[in-house]
């Protein structure tokens, strides 16, 4: 277990009649050093197996999206015995697939005066002065040895004429320091980490499990020794044990229902692994995008991102008057447009961070300056126009730079943009929540590591655009090979068998929640209670939260759920392929994850980056933070029976935060 720090009572009064303080803990894995030579001192510190050893240890991995990919392929190259498991048919098709815009390194190719430092800056105060300095400062340290390995392996990045790696800026930074391939980095990242998957596969060092779910984690004394799978396929329930388990098993997004996330993202395995003593940090950071396609009605079970490279060279605006916002935009004229961005922001104008982007569409909506259709009684949507973009470079070069990007929204929405402004609206992209981990990336129990977005690790309140990619391959490729050594170098641990009690026990708890699920028979179907849950989660814990909503929201949260367990009815059988049965586990578990969210959000009575409660807010409408009381970050600990059906009252946790080389400070993007 993470050591703690016991300053208060295990078992606190109930706070809001809602959850329970637990001891303060602390990250005790950074060495004690100046910040810049903290990770170069963790990697000598970090005790060494040799190369005989490392056959004898296994390490599991689930997912293999960026995050995973990447550390399997290094771990198997280092030489241990790893087995990685996805759902999806191949590697290849992991969500990461889908990422765009492009990944964050500080090489400083552009002499704008970029520079480790500046981007660990960037990064922990885009986070609004929430996330870890210690992890963030490494980030910022390995950004630079990603683009050099993913060059190597032949990823295609956009070069200039002369053959230099190209940037772009993306928002919340005034360099550009944004690697690209074209409006397809992630699929370009992946491929590269795939193949050097493959390569592994190949020698025998990894052995893959497509097509299976991770639906348990198996604890013995203490200790993450392994998981129970179903064989998606066959319905087989399998367990597979080793000396650690690391979980990259990608973010949440999807308990909103609607999000630009695949649709295949799940909280389950990290969700399972905090029932069984893993932290939860931060749930209620969620990233909503401001450039996304806008919803057009309640037939959809998606949403397209339009990446926020985009906001490089379109301009986003509103109407300024109610009047004109069903005219035709193209005669509008300039004088009665509101770019609003550059009106609030003129330092950053259209590159202001995510969270503040979203906001400022939603007020320009609220206020009845929204365009596009009536959706209920709104227009949802603002103007991102190239116009000024095509006049001054060509349509050729928006072309080049953006092309499939522009090809993707003329095929869903029917309009052209080289033609007619884009219409955006923000919608749910990215969790910065995630298991708790501590800087050597493992969660509150001992031997599971969490990497990539299934981590709370690098982003605060708010992730900056382009470093999700960075943080991925950053864990995946450089901090958690490193790390976990440290661990395995204690091992082999006790042979463990199957028929082990602990592990017979987390057999039989998957396979009578799968009879459990499929015995209900009721009226409803899986996908409607999903719907229902987003819906609460968008209303009430989404863009703008008060405490009377939250409230609100934890009540139809848990009458939902005890209607899902009385009246859901999940088709098909037990033994065979069932996405009935696999979206019923899935969503069984955001329905308990919406309410801890909910209760996160609840307890932290500021403002602060992804998180607005409209209760704490400057004169103008930002977002303010209250340093005093709420300068930590919040691990919740599963306050329930981890195999029973209830979720008890969690227990929080505190870390305080502890900042050494950056001031805090109010945030400004004025
Ligand atoms: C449309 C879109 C565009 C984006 N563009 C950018 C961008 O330009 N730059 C950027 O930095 N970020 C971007 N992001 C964010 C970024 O893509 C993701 O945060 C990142 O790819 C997550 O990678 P990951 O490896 O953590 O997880 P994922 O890629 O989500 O992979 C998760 C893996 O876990 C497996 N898995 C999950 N649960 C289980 C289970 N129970 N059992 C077995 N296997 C399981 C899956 O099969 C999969 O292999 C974008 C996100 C979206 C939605």
């Amino acid at each position: 277990m993470t050591e703690t720090i016991p300053t208060q009572p295990r078992e606190g009064a109930l706070v809001h009649g809602m959850y329970r303080d637990g001891e303060e803990i602390a990250d005790r894995k950074a060495p004690k050093a100046p910040i810049d030579q903290m990770w170069t001192k963790r990697k000598f510190d970090a005790k060494l197996v040799n190369p005989a050893n490392r056959r004898k240890l296994s390490v599991i991995i689930v997912g293999t999206g960026l995050a995973g990919a990447a550390a399997a392929a290094t771990m198997g190259e280092a030489g241990y015995n790893v087995k990685a498991f996805y759902y999806q048919d191949s590697a290849r098709r992991a969500h990461s697939i889908a990422a765009q815009g492009g990944i964050n390194a500080a090489k400083n190719y552009n002499d704008d005066g970029d520079s480790i430092y500046r981007l660990f800056y960037d990064t922990v105060k885009g986070g609004d002065y929430r996330s870890r300095e210690t992890n963030v400062y490494r980030l910022a340290e390995v950004s630079a040895n990603i683009i050099d390995q993913c060059v190597a392996q032949g990823v295609p990045f956009a070069r200039e004429y002369g053959g230099l790696l190209d940037n772009r800026s993306f928002g919340g930074v005034q360099v550009a320091r944004t690697f690209y391939a074209a409006g397809q980095t992630g699929q370009q990242l992946l491929i590269g980490a795939y193949q050097a998957l493959e390569r592994q596969v190949a020698k025998g060092s990894v052995t893959q499990y497509q097509r299976h779910e991770m639906l348990e984690l198996i604890v013995v004394d203490g200790r993450a020794r392994g998981i129970v799978a179903r064989d998606m396929v066959t319905g087989e329930i399998q367990t597979h044990l080793a000396d650690a388990v690391v979980l990259a098993s990608g973010g949440y997004g999807n308990v909103f229902f609607l999000s630009t996330n695949a649709m295949g993202c799940n909280v389950t395995a990290t969700w399972r692994a905090h029932r069984k003593g893993a932290y939860f940090g931060n749930p209620c950071y969620t990233q909503i995008h401001p450039t996304c396609i806008p919803v057009s009605g309640d037939h959809q079970s998606k949403l397209t991102l339009m990446s926020e490279s985009l906001r490089n060279d379109g301009r986003i605006w509103v109407p300024k008057r109610a009047e004109d916002c069903d005219k035709d935009p193209r005669e509008i004229a300039e004088e009665d447009r509101d770019y609003y961005l550059e009106r609030i922001y003129p330092a950053f104008g259209n590159l202001v961070p995510r969270d503040i982007a979203s906001r400022q569409a939603k007020n320009m909506c609220d206020e009845g300056r929204g365009v596009g259709p009536m959706v209920g009684d709104f227009r949802r949507g603002v103007y991102l126009d190239f116009a000024d973009a095509i006049a001054r470079l060509g349509r050729a070069a928006i072309e080049e730079k953006y092309g499939n990007l522009f090809d993707m929204y003329a095929r869903i929405t029917g309009e052209n943009p080289y033609e007619v402004p884009m219409r955006i609206y923000p919608a749910v992209h990215y969790t910065m929540g995630g298991l708790w981990v501590d800087y050597d990336l493992q969660t509150s129990i001992t031997g599971l590591y969490a990497a990539g977005e299934a981590n709370f690790s690098d982003h605060g309140a708010n992730r900056l655009g382009a470093s999700s990619l960075m943080q991925c391959l950053a864990d995946g490729y450089f901090v958690l090979p490193n790390t976990i050594r440290d661990y395995l170098a204690g091992g082999p641990f006790d042979k463990i068998t199957e028929d082990h009690p602990d592990v017979v026990a987390a057999k039989q708890s998957v396979q009578e929640r799968i009879d459990t699920l499929l015995g209900i028979n009721g009226e409803r179907s899986v996908d409607s209670f999903h719907r229902e849950l987003g819906h609460i989660m968008w209303e009430y814990c989404g863009m703008e939260r008060t405490e009377e909503g939250l409230l609100k929201a934890i009540d139809l949260i848990r009458a939902l759920r005890a209607e899902f367990w009385r009246n859901v009815r999940v088709l098909g059988g037990a033994d065979t392929l069932n996405q009935s049965l696999e979206k019923a586990g899935r969503v069984a578990d955001f329905l308990e994850l919406g309410e801890l969210m909910c209760i996160d959000a609840l307890h932290r009575r500021e403002s602060c980056g992804g998180h607005f409660r409209a209760e704490s807010q400057t004169e103008d409408g930002e977002a303010l933070r209250h340093d005093d009381e709420f300068f930590y970050v919040a691990a919740w600990e599963f306050g329930g029976t981890p195999t029973g059906g209830d979720t008890g009252t969690p227990v929080l946790h505190k870390e305080p935060l502890v900042y050494q080389a950056i001031e805090l400070k109010q945030r400004s993007y004025k």
